[in-house]
């Protein structure tokens, strides 16, 4: 119920002093309680069920005469007071997000709960940002969690557009943007992936974690991954390279997807247990931490994928560029005479046939 929604939210804004001087003003007597149950009742009652409230589409506010003709003179009074209390409190401000990932919902909800005309502006197909096409689905339902809440705030009045590239797409080009808005959020991401530059980067077979994911994720909701567009780790040997907590979704992906055998290649030292004295609170504790991903392929696989001080210095590729080995070094952490630290080539090894995920992503 739109009308149930942007009530609440409007009056759950407004300062208590605030409220109660509209409140009265409106005829709804002092007591928010009293209004609350009003407006939750009468105003969605017989009569009042069929006003037309249009701030969600057109940012104001209207009734139609013909539809309360049979209300009585001080309902619609009442009536009247409550669509010019909704007035008052919209702003008439036009604000632009570009982006629709948590921080971009985050900002609309609270834009639009303020009062003003939010519209969210999305390259891809779908709303949600990471937390649609990034974070799998087995973690967080992209349909009953993430669509749920775009849902629900679409009807409380935010505006979604979805499959518009804003800066490339010219129908929302910067320039327009800027004219026909009151205020632009950038709430890009940071989309942009970091690289490995070595020899063989090029070969097929090598991918960068984000292809691997979204691609996954959107075969699964556009056709219960029936139309097979995805990377298929199924039989593959697979080598995650990734610093951060992203390799362990395309642990549980490869996993699932039933890969023959999986890797988690780290450059840095295994954390330890406990914080370290460098890593006080509050600080992120840096420690060592089991997630599902690396729960269920040690219970596949017999062992934790997760290898340590290993640097990739370049991917082997077979008489068709397609990725089958790569060249990781062992190395050893340790602090040179001025404390900085150093890395300790151990010694190279090769591995064979493999599916190879790079990881990470940074800001543009
Ligand atoms: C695999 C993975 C797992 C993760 N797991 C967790 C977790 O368990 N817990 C946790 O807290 N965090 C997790 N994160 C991190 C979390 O998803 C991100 O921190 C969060 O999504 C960042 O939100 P954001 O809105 O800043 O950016 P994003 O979610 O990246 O959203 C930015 C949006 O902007 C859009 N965009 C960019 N440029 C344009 C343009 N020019 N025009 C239109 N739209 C544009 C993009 O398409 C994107 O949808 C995970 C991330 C990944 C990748």
């Amino acid at each position: 119920m739109f009308i149930e929604n942007k009530m609440e939210s409007q009056i759950h804004l407004q300062s208590m002093v605030h409220r109660r001087q509209i409140l009265n003003e409106s005829n709804f007597g002092s007591s928010p309680m009293y209004a609350r149950q009003k407006l939750q009742g009468d105003m969605l009652g017989t009569t009042y069920q069929r006003v037309n409230i249009d701030v969600a589409q057109n940012n104001q506010c209207q009734y139609r005469d013909s539809v309360i003709q049979e209300a009585t003179t001080e309902e619609k009074q009442e009536l009247l007071a409550y669509v010019n209390m909704l007035q008052a409190q919209l702003t008439r401000k036009r604000v632009a997000i570009i982006g629709s990932g948590p921080s971009g919902l985050a900002t609309a909800d609270q834009l639009n709960r303020l009062g003003h005309s939010v519209t969210a502006l999305e390259r891809a197909d779908r709303i949600g940002g990471l937390m649609m096409y990034g974070v799998p689905n087995m973690k967080t339902d992209k349909i009953d969690v993430v669509q749920r809440r775009v849902d629900l705030m679409e009807k409380k009045g935010v505006k979604f557009v979805v499959n518009v590239n804003v800066g490339n797409d010219p129908a929302f080009a910067l320039d327009w943007l800027c004219e026909d808005h009151d205020a632009i959020v950038l709430a890009v991401g940071a989309t942009k992936p970091r690289d490995l530059p070595v020899p063989g980067r090029d070969l097929s077979g090598v991918h960068f974690v984000m292809e691997f994911l979204h691609a996954n994720t959107k075969s699964l909701l556009d056709s219960n991954l029936q139309d097979e567009k995805y990377i298929f780790a199924k039989g593959k040997k697979v080598v995650v390279i990734s610093r951060g907590d992203t390799g362990k979704d395309c642990i549980g992906t490869s996993s699932r997807h039933g890969c023959s055998s999986i890797v988690n290649l780290k450059l840095l030292p295994q954390p330890p247990n406990t914080r370290a004295p460098g890593n006080p609170c509050p600080q992120w504790p840096r420690i060592f931490r089991v997630d599902y991903g690396h729960q269920e392929a040690a219970a596949k696989f017999g062992k934790d994928p997760r290898s340590y001080e290993v640097l990739t210095k370049g991917f082997i590729g077979d008489e068709n560029e397609n990725v089958n080995g790569l060249e990781v070094i062992r190395v050893q952490w340790e602090k040179d005479a001025s404390g900085k630290f150093q890395l300790l080539p151990l010694f190279t090894w090769c591995s064979d046939e493999i599916v190879l995920i790079l990881t990470g992503y940074r800001r543009v």
